[in-house]
Protein backbone atom coordinates (compact mmCIF):
# COMPACT_ATOMS: atom_id res chain seq x y z
CA UNK A 1 0.00 0.00 0.00
CA UNK A 2 1.23 3.73 -0.91
CA UNK A 3 1.69 5.96 1.98
CA UNK A 4 0.94 9.40 1.99
CA UNK A 5 4.43 11.07 1.69
CA UNK A 6 5.20 8.83 -1.29
CA UNK A 7 5.20 9.71 -4.59
CA UNK A 8 2.37 8.93 -7.25
CA UNK A 9 3.67 9.34 -10.74
CA UNK A 10 1.17 10.19 -13.69
CA UNK A 11 1.78 10.11 -17.32
CA UNK A 12 -0.40 12.89 -18.94
CA UNK A 13 -0.33 16.44 -18.25
CA UNK A 14 -4.44 17.31 -18.93
CA UNK A 15 -6.97 18.41 -16.20
CA UNK A 16 -7.65 14.88 -15.31
CA UNK A 17 -3.90 14.81 -14.12
CA UNK A 18 -4.55 17.89 -12.79
CA UNK A 19 -7.63 16.88 -10.80
CA UNK A 20 -5.83 13.39 -9.66
CA UNK A 21 -2.60 15.41 -8.44
CA UNK A 22 -5.12 17.97 -6.49
CA UNK A 23 -6.52 14.72 -5.26
CA UNK A 24 -3.30 13.28 -4.13
CA UNK A 25 -1.85 16.28 -2.82
CA UNK A 26 -5.23 16.60 -0.60
CA UNK A 27 -4.34 12.92 0.87
CA UNK A 28 -0.97 14.26 1.62
CA UNK A 29 0.97 12.34 -1.26
CA UNK A 30 3.56 13.83 -3.99
CA UNK A 31 2.88 13.89 -7.86
CA UNK A 32 5.13 13.92 -10.05
CA UNK A 33 3.67 14.34 -13.79
CA UNK A 34 5.33 13.23 -16.86
CA UNK A 35 4.62 15.08 -19.87
CA UNK A 36 5.29 15.72 -23.42
CA UNK A 37 3.25 19.38 -23.48
CA UNK A 38 5.33 22.41 -22.29
CA UNK A 39 5.21 23.70 -18.86
CA UNK A 40 3.36 24.58 -16.98
CA UNK A 41 0.92 22.17 -18.20
CA UNK A 42 -2.61 21.86 -16.29
CA UNK A 43 -1.36 19.03 -13.98
CA UNK A 44 2.12 20.41 -13.86
CA UNK A 45 0.67 23.95 -12.25
CA UNK A 46 -0.32 21.30 -9.20
CA UNK A 47 1.90 18.26 -8.82
CA UNK A 48 4.85 18.27 -6.85
CA UNK A 49 7.00 18.53 -9.94
CA UNK A 50 6.67 17.91 -13.38
CA UNK A 51 9.28 15.97 -16.21
CA UNK A 52 8.53 17.50 -19.68
CA UNK A 53 10.27 15.52 -22.04
CA UNK A 54 9.17 13.50 -25.48
CA UNK A 55 8.21 9.63 -24.52
CA UNK A 56 10.89 8.18 -26.07
CA UNK A 57 13.46 10.34 -24.02
CA UNK A 58 15.91 7.69 -22.19
CA UNK A 59 16.86 10.48 -19.74
CA UNK A 60 13.98 11.70 -18.53
CA UNK A 61 12.09 8.51 -18.39
CA UNK A 62 14.71 7.17 -15.70
CA UNK A 63 14.59 10.33 -14.02
CA UNK A 64 10.93 9.67 -13.29
CA UNK A 65 11.14 6.14 -12.75
CA UNK A 66 13.74 6.85 -9.88
CA UNK A 67 11.48 9.70 -8.65
CA UNK A 68 7.65 8.09 -7.93
CA UNK A 69 6.73 4.74 -6.39
CA UNK A 70 3.61 3.58 -8.65
CA UNK A 71 2.45 5.29 -11.96
CA UNK A 72 -1.03 5.51 -13.22
CA UNK A 73 -1.96 7.84 -16.30
CA UNK A 74 -4.04 10.50 -17.14
CA UNK A 75 -5.07 9.35 -21.26
CA UNK A 76 -5.30 6.37 -22.89
CA UNK A 77 -2.62 7.27 -25.99
CA UNK A 78 0.48 7.03 -24.59
CA UNK A 79 3.02 4.68 -26.42
CA UNK A 80 2.92 1.24 -25.32
CA UNK A 81 6.98 1.30 -25.51
CA UNK A 82 7.18 3.67 -22.64
CA UNK A 83 4.65 2.03 -20.37
CA UNK A 84 6.92 -1.42 -21.14
CA UNK A 85 9.79 0.58 -19.49
CA UNK A 86 8.11 1.90 -16.93
CA UNK A 87 6.70 -1.37 -15.89
CA UNK A 88 9.51 -3.26 -15.92
CA UNK A 89 10.93 -0.90 -12.88
CA UNK A 90 7.55 0.18 -11.04
CA UNK A 91 3.86 -1.14 -10.71
CA UNK A 92 1.58 0.54 -13.32
CA UNK A 93 -1.58 0.90 -13.01
CA UNK A 94 -3.64 0.34 -15.33
CA UNK A 95 -2.12 -2.23 -16.92
CA UNK A 96 -0.69 -2.03 -20.14
CA UNK A 97 -2.54 -4.16 -22.19
CA UNK A 98 -5.83 -2.32 -20.73
CA UNK A 99 -4.47 0.43 -22.30
CA UNK A 100 -3.38 -0.84 -25.32
CA UNK A 101 -6.81 -2.58 -25.58
CA UNK A 102 -8.71 1.03 -25.46
CA UNK A 103 -5.73 2.77 -27.75
CA UNK A 104 -7.24 1.45 -30.49
CA UNK A 105 -11.20 1.18 -31.62
CA UNK A 106 -10.61 -1.88 -33.99
CA UNK A 107 -9.38 -3.70 -30.80
CA UNK A 108 -11.92 -2.66 -28.71
CA UNK A 109 -14.69 -3.65 -30.49
CA UNK A 110 -13.14 -6.84 -30.85
CA UNK A 111 -12.66 -7.17 -27.34
CA UNK A 112 -16.64 -6.55 -26.88
CA UNK A 113 -17.08 -9.20 -29.59
CA UNK A 114 -15.04 -11.74 -28.00
CA UNK A 115 -16.49 -11.30 -24.38
CA UNK A 116 -20.17 -10.95 -25.68
CA UNK A 117 -20.44 -7.59 -24.55
CA UNK A 118 -23.22 -5.89 -26.06
CA UNK A 119 -22.47 -3.15 -28.89
CA UNK A 120 -23.14 -1.71 -32.13
CA UNK A 121 -23.03 -3.71 -35.33
CA UNK A 122 -19.20 -3.07 -36.88
CA UNK A 123 -17.13 -4.36 -39.47
CA UNK A 124 -13.42 -3.14 -40.07
CA UNK A 125 -12.42 -1.72 -43.06
CA UNK A 126 -9.28 -0.60 -45.07
CA UNK A 127 -9.79 0.52 -48.59
CA UNK A 128 -12.66 2.08 -50.52
CA UNK A 129 -13.67 -1.52 -51.51
CA UNK A 130 -14.06 -3.00 -48.12
CA UNK A 131 -16.19 0.22 -46.90
CA UNK A 132 -18.95 0.15 -49.31
CA UNK A 133 -19.48 -3.59 -48.61
CA UNK A 134 -19.16 -2.40 -44.96
CA UNK A 135 -21.63 0.10 -45.71
CA UNK A 136 -23.94 -2.07 -47.85
CA UNK A 137 -24.00 -4.92 -44.89
CA UNK A 138 -24.74 -2.95 -42.19
CA UNK A 139 -27.30 -1.33 -44.53
CA UNK A 140 -28.48 3.01 -43.58
CA UNK A 141 -26.73 5.18 -41.95
CA UNK A 142 -23.55 4.31 -39.96
CA UNK A 143 -20.50 5.82 -38.60
CA UNK A 144 -17.01 5.67 -40.03
CA UNK A 145 -14.06 6.08 -37.65
CA UNK A 146 -10.56 5.75 -37.68
CA UNK A 147 -9.19 2.89 -35.79
CA UNK A 148 -6.42 4.41 -33.93
CA UNK A 149 -6.42 7.36 -31.90
CA UNK A 150 -10.01 8.57 -31.84
CA UNK A 151 -11.04 10.80 -29.07
CA UNK A 152 -13.88 13.17 -28.79
CA UNK A 153 -15.62 12.25 -32.50
CA UNK A 154 -11.86 13.64 -34.31
CA UNK A 155 -11.42 11.15 -37.20
CA UNK A 156 -15.20 10.07 -37.63
CA UNK A 157 -17.71 10.81 -40.43
CA UNK A 158 -21.20 9.88 -40.91
CA UNK A 159 -22.32 8.18 -43.69
CA UNK A 160 -26.06 7.73 -45.50
CA UNK A 161 -24.88 4.67 -47.27
CA UNK A 162 -25.07 6.97 -50.82
CA UNK A 163 -21.69 8.61 -50.88
CA UNK A 164 -18.72 8.08 -53.19
CA UNK A 165 -16.89 5.58 -51.27
CA UNK A 166 -13.64 6.44 -53.25
CA UNK A 167 -14.24 9.44 -52.66
CA UNK A 168 -14.91 9.31 -48.76
CA UNK A 169 -12.11 6.75 -48.08
CA UNK A 170 -9.80 9.33 -49.73
CA UNK A 171 -10.40 12.27 -47.70
CA UNK A 172 -10.62 9.56 -44.64
CA UNK A 173 -6.73 9.44 -44.80
CA UNK A 174 -6.47 6.75 -42.38
CA UNK A 175 -4.87 3.36 -43.09
CA UNK A 176 -7.99 1.42 -41.11
CA UNK A 177 -11.34 2.46 -39.97
CA UNK A 178 -14.09 0.73 -38.05
CA UNK A 179 -17.91 1.15 -39.92
CA UNK A 180 -20.25 1.20 -36.98
CA UNK A 181 -24.13 1.22 -37.45
CA UNK A 182 -25.37 4.13 -36.50
CA UNK A 183 -27.39 3.78 -33.07
CA UNK A 184 -31.08 5.69 -32.97
CA UNK A 185 -30.61 6.04 -28.97
CA UNK A 186 -32.81 7.53 -26.88
CA UNK A 187 -29.90 8.54 -24.98
CA UNK A 188 -26.44 8.32 -24.32
CA UNK A 189 -25.29 6.95 -21.20
CA UNK A 190 -22.21 6.39 -19.09
CA UNK A 191 -20.72 4.42 -16.21
CA UNK A 192 -17.72 5.78 -14.34
CA UNK A 193 -16.49 3.24 -11.27
CA UNK A 194 -13.42 1.92 -9.94
CA UNK A 195 -12.02 -0.99 -9.66
CA UNK A 196 -9.52 -2.11 -6.63
CA UNK A 197 -6.88 -4.34 -7.08
CA UNK A 198 -8.51 -7.23 -4.97
CA UNK A 199 -10.93 -7.15 -7.71
CA UNK A 200 -13.67 -5.09 -5.60
CA UNK A 201 -15.97 -2.51 -8.13
CA UNK A 202 -17.02 0.23 -7.11
CA UNK A 203 -19.67 2.54 -9.49
CA UNK A 204 -20.90 5.99 -9.44
CA UNK A 205 -24.78 6.12 -10.14
CA UNK A 206 -25.22 6.42 -13.96
CA UNK A 207 -24.89 9.50 -15.67
CA UNK A 208 -26.40 11.01 -18.68
CA UNK A 209 -24.82 12.82 -21.21
CA UNK A 210 -25.26 14.94 -23.80
CA UNK A 211 -23.14 15.72 -26.83
CA UNK A 212 -22.77 18.26 -29.05
CA UNK A 213 -20.42 17.91 -32.21
CA UNK A 214 -19.61 15.06 -30.59
CA UNK A 215 -17.96 16.25 -27.69
CA UNK A 216 -19.71 15.83 -24.05
CA UNK A 217 -21.38 19.22 -23.57
CA UNK A 218 -22.80 18.08 -20.45
CA UNK A 219 -23.68 15.37 -17.77
CA UNK A 220 -26.81 15.22 -15.47
CA UNK A 221 -26.49 12.55 -12.41
CA UNK A 222 -27.82 10.60 -11.27
CA UNK A 223 -29.20 9.27 -15.23
CA UNK A 224 -33.46 10.28 -15.83
CA UNK A 225 -33.76 6.37 -16.23
CA UNK A 226 -35.41 3.40 -14.81
CA UNK A 227 -33.87 1.41 -12.05
CA UNK A 228 -33.59 -1.56 -14.22
CA UNK A 229 -31.78 0.56 -16.91
CA UNK A 230 -29.30 2.37 -14.36
CA UNK A 231 -28.92 -1.88 -13.16
CA UNK A 232 -28.39 -3.24 -16.50
CA UNK A 233 -26.05 -0.04 -17.55
CA UNK A 234 -24.44 -0.54 -14.18
CA UNK A 235 -23.88 -5.30 -14.60
CA UNK A 236 -22.53 -3.99 -18.58
CA UNK A 237 -19.83 -1.41 -16.97
CA UNK A 238 -18.95 -3.92 -14.19
CA UNK A 239 -18.66 -6.92 -16.96
CA UNK A 240 -16.23 -4.68 -19.35
CA UNK A 241 -14.14 -3.76 -16.00
CA UNK A 242 -13.99 -7.21 -15.10
CA UNK A 243 -13.19 -8.67 -18.71
CA UNK A 244 -10.23 -6.17 -18.82
CA UNK A 245 -8.88 -7.41 -14.82
CA UNK A 246 -8.88 -3.48 -14.76
CA UNK A 247 -7.64 -1.20 -11.89
CA UNK A 248 -8.52 2.09 -11.09
CA UNK A 249 -10.86 4.04 -12.41
CA UNK A 250 -12.73 3.60 -15.74
CA UNK A 251 -15.22 5.29 -17.67
CA UNK A 252 -17.61 2.96 -19.96
CA UNK A 253 -19.95 4.99 -22.50
CA UNK A 254 -22.86 3.62 -23.42
CA UNK A 255 -26.19 3.86 -25.78
CA UNK A 256 -30.10 3.39 -24.67
CA UNK A 257 -31.34 2.48 -27.60
CA UNK A 258 -35.23 2.14 -28.76
CA UNK A 259 -35.35 -0.99 -27.68
CA UNK A 260 -34.06 -0.41 -23.88
CA UNK A 261 -30.69 -2.68 -24.94
CA UNK A 262 -27.66 -1.09 -23.70
CA UNK A 263 -24.84 -0.92 -26.11
CA UNK A 264 -21.37 0.06 -25.44
CA UNK A 265 -19.71 2.89 -27.49
CA UNK A 266 -16.39 3.65 -25.97
CA UNK A 267 -14.02 2.14 -23.23
CA UNK A 268 -11.92 4.90 -21.18
CA UNK A 269 -8.88 3.49 -19.00
CA UNK A 270 -9.02 6.60 -16.47
CA UNK A 271 -11.17 9.15 -15.21
CA UNK A 272 -13.97 10.12 -17.31
CA UNK A 273 -15.32 13.87 -18.21
CA UNK A 274 -18.47 12.72 -17.30
CA UNK A 275 -17.53 11.82 -14.16
CA UNK A 276 -16.31 15.39 -12.78
CA UNK A 277 -19.66 16.04 -11.12
CA UNK A 278 -18.45 13.27 -8.53
CA UNK A 279 -15.79 15.99 -6.91
CA UNK A 280 -19.17 18.24 -6.26
CA UNK A 281 -21.51 16.02 -5.71
CA UNK A 282 -20.41 12.21 -4.28
CA UNK A 283 -18.84 11.36 -0.85
CA UNK A 284 -15.80 10.19 -2.49
CA UNK A 285 -14.77 11.29 -6.23
CA UNK A 286 -13.28 9.71 -9.17
CA UNK A 287 -9.84 11.11 -8.59
CA UNK A 288 -10.21 9.90 -4.90
CA UNK A 289 -10.78 6.20 -6.09
CA UNK A 290 -8.13 6.48 -8.93
CA UNK A 291 -5.47 7.42 -6.31
CA UNK A 292 -7.12 4.53 -4.09
CA UNK A 293 -7.03 2.03 -6.39
CA UNK A 294 -3.65 2.92 -7.52
CA UNK A 295 -2.27 3.17 -4.01
CA UNK A 296 -3.86 0.02 -3.00
CA UNK A 297 -5.58 1.96 -0.40
CA UNK A 298 -10.07 1.13 0.13
CA UNK A 299 -12.04 2.31 -2.43
CA UNK A 300 -14.11 4.75 -0.61
CA UNK A 301 -18.33 5.82 -0.42
CA UNK A 302 -19.28 6.53 -4.28
CA UNK A 303 -22.89 8.04 -2.58
CA UNK A 304 -24.17 11.05 -4.67
CA UNK A 305 -25.41 13.09 -1.93
CA UNK A 306 -26.79 15.53 -4.43
CA UNK A 307 -28.20 15.42 -8.20
CA UNK A 308 -25.86 17.50 -10.37
CA UNK A 309 -25.32 18.97 -13.57
CA UNK A 310 -21.95 19.25 -15.16
CA UNK A 311 -21.72 21.62 -18.24
CA UNK A 312 -18.40 21.13 -19.88
CA UNK A 313 -16.85 25.23 -20.66
CA UNK A 314 -14.83 24.96 -23.96
CA UNK A 315 -12.84 27.71 -25.66
CA UNK A 316 -15.20 29.00 -28.05
CA UNK A 317 -16.80 31.04 -25.10
CA UNK A 318 -13.39 33.07 -24.50
CA UNK A 319 -13.29 36.32 -25.88
CA UNK A 320 -10.80 36.72 -28.44
CA UNK A 321 -8.75 39.40 -26.87
CA UNK A 322 -7.42 37.12 -24.52
CA UNK A 323 -9.94 38.20 -21.42
CA UNK A 324 -12.06 36.09 -19.83
CA UNK A 325 -15.87 34.69 -19.87
CA UNK A 326 -18.03 36.85 -17.44
CA UNK A 327 -17.98 34.67 -14.33
CA UNK A 328 -20.05 36.11 -12.06
CA UNK A 329 -22.88 34.17 -12.37
CA UNK A 330 -21.49 30.97 -12.14
CA UNK A 331 -18.99 32.34 -9.13
CA UNK A 332 -22.31 33.91 -7.51
CA UNK A 333 -24.81 30.91 -7.46
CA UNK A 334 -25.08 29.19 -3.98
CA UNK A 335 -24.76 25.52 -5.37
CA UNK A 336 -22.61 26.41 -8.52
CA UNK A 337 -18.42 25.29 -8.33
CA UNK A 338 -16.44 26.46 -11.12
CA UNK A 339 -13.75 24.51 -12.33
CA UNK A 340 -10.78 25.90 -14.52
CA UNK A 341 -7.68 23.58 -15.73
CA UNK A 342 -5.04 26.30 -16.12
CA UNK A 343 -4.51 26.42 -19.85
CA UNK A 344 -2.54 29.18 -21.17
CA UNK A 345 -4.38 29.65 -24.52
CA UNK A 346 -8.50 29.10 -25.15
CA UNK A 347 -9.27 27.45 -28.57
CA UNK A 348 -12.54 26.32 -29.85
CA UNK A 349 -13.46 22.86 -28.66
CA UNK A 350 -10.86 23.04 -26.20
CA UNK A 351 -11.55 21.71 -22.98
CA UNK A 352 -10.95 24.69 -20.96
CA UNK A 353 -12.89 24.10 -17.48
CA UNK A 354 -16.28 22.86 -16.25
CA UNK A 355 -18.67 23.70 -13.57
CA UNK A 356 -20.95 21.59 -12.02
CA UNK A 357 -24.30 22.86 -10.64
CA UNK A 358 -26.70 21.17 -7.47
CA UNK A 359 -30.00 20.97 -6.43
CA UNK A 360 -32.87 18.76 -4.84
CA UNK A 361 -33.39 16.86 -8.48
CA UNK A 362 -31.74 16.42 -12.15
CA UNK A 363 -34.28 18.18 -13.49
CA UNK A 364 -33.98 21.24 -11.06
CA UNK A 365 -29.97 21.12 -11.11
CA UNK A 366 -30.66 21.04 -15.33
CA UNK A 367 -32.65 24.61 -15.19
CA UNK A 368 -29.98 25.94 -12.95
CA UNK A 369 -27.51 25.12 -15.71
CA UNK A 370 -29.12 26.34 -18.55
CA UNK A 371 -29.66 29.78 -16.37
CA UNK A 372 -25.89 29.90 -15.88
CA UNK A 373 -24.89 28.56 -19.16
CA UNK A 374 -27.07 31.37 -20.72
CA UNK A 375 -25.59 34.17 -18.47
CA UNK A 376 -22.10 32.34 -20.37
CA UNK A 377 -23.50 32.71 -23.97
CA UNK A 378 -23.76 29.33 -24.22
P1 LIG B 1 -16.99 8.50 -29.75
O1 LIG B 1 -15.76 9.36 -29.96
O2 LIG B 1 -16.95 7.22 -30.49
O3 LIG B 1 -17.33 8.33 -28.30
O4 LIG B 1 -18.20 9.32 -30.37
C1 LIG B 1 -18.55 10.62 -29.92
C2 LIG B 1 -20.04 10.81 -30.00
O5 LIG B 1 -20.50 10.66 -31.36
C3 LIG B 1 -20.85 9.80 -29.22
O6 LIG B 1 -20.91 10.12 -27.86
C4 LIG B 1 -22.20 9.92 -29.94
O7 LIG B 1 -22.88 11.10 -29.57
C5 LIG B 1 -21.78 10.04 -31.38
N1 LIG B 1 -21.66 8.67 -31.95
C6 LIG B 1 -20.53 7.97 -32.10
N2 LIG B 1 -20.77 6.75 -32.62
C7 LIG B 1 -22.09 6.66 -32.81
C8 LIG B 1 -22.97 5.64 -33.31
N3 LIG B 1 -22.50 4.47 -33.76
N4 LIG B 1 -24.29 5.91 -33.34
C9 LIG B 1 -24.78 7.10 -32.91
N5 LIG B 1 -24.00 8.11 -32.44
C10 LIG B 1 -22.67 7.90 -32.38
Amino acid sequence: MLQPGQTLGIIGGGQLGRMLAEEARTAGFHTVVFTDEYPPSPAGQVATREINAPYYDPEATADFVSAVDVVTMEFENIPSEFIETVEQRLPVFPAREALYLCQNREREKNFLLKQGLPHAQFLVVDGAESLAAATAKIGGPCMLKTAAFGYDGKGQFRLSGDENMSEIWASFGAPRGVVEQLVDFQCELSVVGARGQDGTYVPFPVCENIHKNQVLDHTISPARVSPEIAVRATEVAKAVAEALDYVGTLGVELFLNQDGDILVNEIAPRPHNSGHHTIDSCSTNQFSQQLRAVADIALGNPRQHTPAVMVNLLGDIWPEDGGNPDWSAVLAHPTAKLHLYGKRTAKPGRKMGHFTVLADTPDEALAEAVKLRKSLGM
